[in-house]
């Protein structure tokens, strides 16, 4: 989608901190991050939330959070984490390409 914040991110237009990609996925640090490594998963593929993803798209983008927990246990001694989809304004949606919150929940961060 043109406008969309996320879809430029995936397009390389608009700048990120990326720490993940693979074919069907990015991944990049949240600019308000609620915990060190808030990262947000998100599908290249513009879908809005999870009611109008097909649930093999999302399975890809699954695919791409468990390779960020993976790494950030690898890297950072992660042990605990949220992993949330808002969807839909009255569940605190803001941006509405669909996308997977990483929170990791650090006892100390590294
Ligand atoms: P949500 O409330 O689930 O829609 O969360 C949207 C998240 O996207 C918030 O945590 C924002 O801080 C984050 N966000 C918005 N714009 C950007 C951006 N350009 N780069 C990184 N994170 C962003
Ligand atoms: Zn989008």
């Amino acid at each position: 989608m043109v406008d969309c914040i996320f879809c430029k991110i995936a397009r390389g237009e608009v700048p990120a901190q990326k720490v993940y990609e693979d074919e069907q996925t990015i991944a990049f640090l949240d600019i308000k991050p609620q915990s060190e490594r808030h990262t947000l998963v998100i599908p290249k593929r513009h879908f809005v939330n999870m009611f109008d993803v097909p649930a093999e798209e999302l399975a890809k983008v699954m695919v791409g959070v468990k390779a960020v927990v993976k790494m950030y246990e690898q890297e950072f001694g992660m042990r605990h984490v949220n992993v949330v989809c808002n969807s839909g304004e009255l569940a605190g949606q803001e941006v509405f390409h669909l996308h997977v919150h990483v929170i990791p929940r650090w006892e100390s961060f590294a």
